[in-house]
């Protein structure tokens, strides 16, 4: 474990710092201090500001509009937009710059690349992530939406579930099975596919906290180009496995950042509502302080991997366990310390909660409420604690496979 960051990125943080200081106003508290439609058009307008600066896909070739840094320095910007507050992108961009792009980097072709990576960048294409299925899910290769060429193009059937972001985005990149008589895993093709047509209807599913963050996406004879193709026809699983990987440096330095600053934040709450001389919540405050510096310790050896180029092996089952499980810990300490009043939702209710609130938020019913419901998602999206313990229990522990 190295605790040293490489002195090639401190040049970068220092450009961070002054672009930081530079941009945001001297009394900035963070985004989770701007409310409703003030956060939505800070979220927009920041967005803009990353593209023209060069700091929206750090890693990405400056010919594709990146700044050519390395993996760390990425690292480097997140963990210095994480302390000021300020998100390193917009709602989709997970899915357009962490994933598609970064695997149109590695796996497509030159013509995809200058055609897409210049239009994620400005906004144009908005893309959302089309894996799972009602009957596909922690059994992702079991996929069934089809996909059958036409002529010059892909025709598309079947339905995509829990597709976050599927609202705002025009294009979704699809699990598609388009060789049913192939082992599951050999007739997959990954599909870029266009929104934007009668084929595809979009349906919103309403969460447990009230928002609406993921939709069912149905295909009805969608077309997509037959050249929209990553990798090669029924080579799709190669890609949708290199895809899932990115974005784990970044996870690694950042959430234990945005934890630490929650569970400060709740230490307030606790003090203010005069429950710091309960000896039950000062021991599980203690209990989850303790879980964020071992997030703290374990993202330091992650990182020290990552600067390494040491892939991610079974050990990202256990941080995915931890974090997910320690977020619906101190969430559910949250609504304890708040007792009775605390199923009212007063005040300020987050943007999107998926991790914890925005930084600079202030303490109120409506924030814990929501980051409490919200985290009931942690330990299902990205792999179920379940599927991360079987991982943990056939790769570390050595115990028999289960049955398949
Ligand atoms: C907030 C959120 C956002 C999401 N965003 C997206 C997105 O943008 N795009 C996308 O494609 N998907 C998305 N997902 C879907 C997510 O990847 C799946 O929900 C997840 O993989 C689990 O699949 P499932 O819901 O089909 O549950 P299932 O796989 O049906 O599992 C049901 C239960 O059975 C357990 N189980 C299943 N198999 C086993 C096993 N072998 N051993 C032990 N237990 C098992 C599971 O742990 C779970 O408790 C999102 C999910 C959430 C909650």
């Amino acid at each position: 474990m190295d605790f040293a960051y490489p002195a090639h990125t401190e040049s970068t943080r220092r450009r961070v710092r002054d672009f930081l200081a530079d941009q945001l106003p001297s009394d900035w508290k963070g985004s989770g201090a701007l409310e409703g439609d003030a956060h939505e058009a800070f979220v927009e307008e920041w967005r803009a500001t990353l593209a023209k600066h060069g700091w929206l896909a750090v890693t990405w070739p400056e010919k594709y509009g990146g700044a050519g840094l390395t993996e760390m320095d990425e690292v480097v910007v997140a963990e210095e937009f994480a302390r000021a507050g300020v998100p390193t992108g917009g709602p989709t961009d997970t899915f357009g710059i962490g994933m598609l792009g970064n695997t149109l980097l590695r796996l497509g072709t030159e013509e995809q690349r200058e055609h897409f990576l210049p239009r994620i960048l400005s906004g144009e294409d908005r893309w959302c992530q089309g894996y799972s299925e009602p009957n596909a899910g922690s059994d992702l290769s079991a996929v069934s939406a089809k996909a059958t060429l036409d002529g010059d193009e892909w025709i598309l059937n079947g339905q995509k579930i829990w597709t976050s972001a599927g609202h705002l985005a025009n294009w979704i990149f699809v699990l598609c099975r388009t060789d049913p008589e192939a082992p599951k895993h050999r007739g997959i093709t990954f599909i870029l596919c266009p929104m934007d047509q009668a084929g595809v209807e979009v349906r919103p599913i309403d969460m447990i906290s009230g928002a609406s963050e993921f939709n069912e996406v149905f295909f009805s004879d969608a077309r997509a180009p037959r050249d929209h193709v990553v990798g090669a026809p029924n080579d799709g699983w190669r890609v949708a496995m290199a895809l899932l990987g990115y974005e784990r440096g970044k996870a690694a330095a950042v959430a234990p950042i945005a934890f630490r600053d929650e569970l400060n934040r709740l230490l307030s709450y606790a003090k203010e509502l005069g429950k710091l001389s309960d000896p039950l919540i000062r021991d599980r405050l203690a209990a989850c302080y303790s879980k964020v510096e071992i997030m703290r310790f374990s993202g330091y050896r992650a990182l020290t991997n990552f600067e390494n180029k040491i892939p991610p092996g079974p050990d990202a089952a256990l941080t995915k366990i931890f974090w997910s499980e320690y977020h619906r810990e101190v969430t559910e300490l949250a609504m304890d310390i708040m007792g009775t009043p605390g199923l009212v939702a007063v005040g300020r209710a987050p943007a999107s909660a998926f991790a914890t609130d925005d930084p600079g938020a202030v303490n109120s019913t409506a924030s814990w409420q929501n980051v409490f419901l919200n985290a009931r998602a942690g330990t299902i999206y990205a792999g179920t604690s379940e599927i991360q313990r079987n991982i943990a229990g056939e790769m570390i522990l050595g115990l028999p496979k289960e049955p398949r």
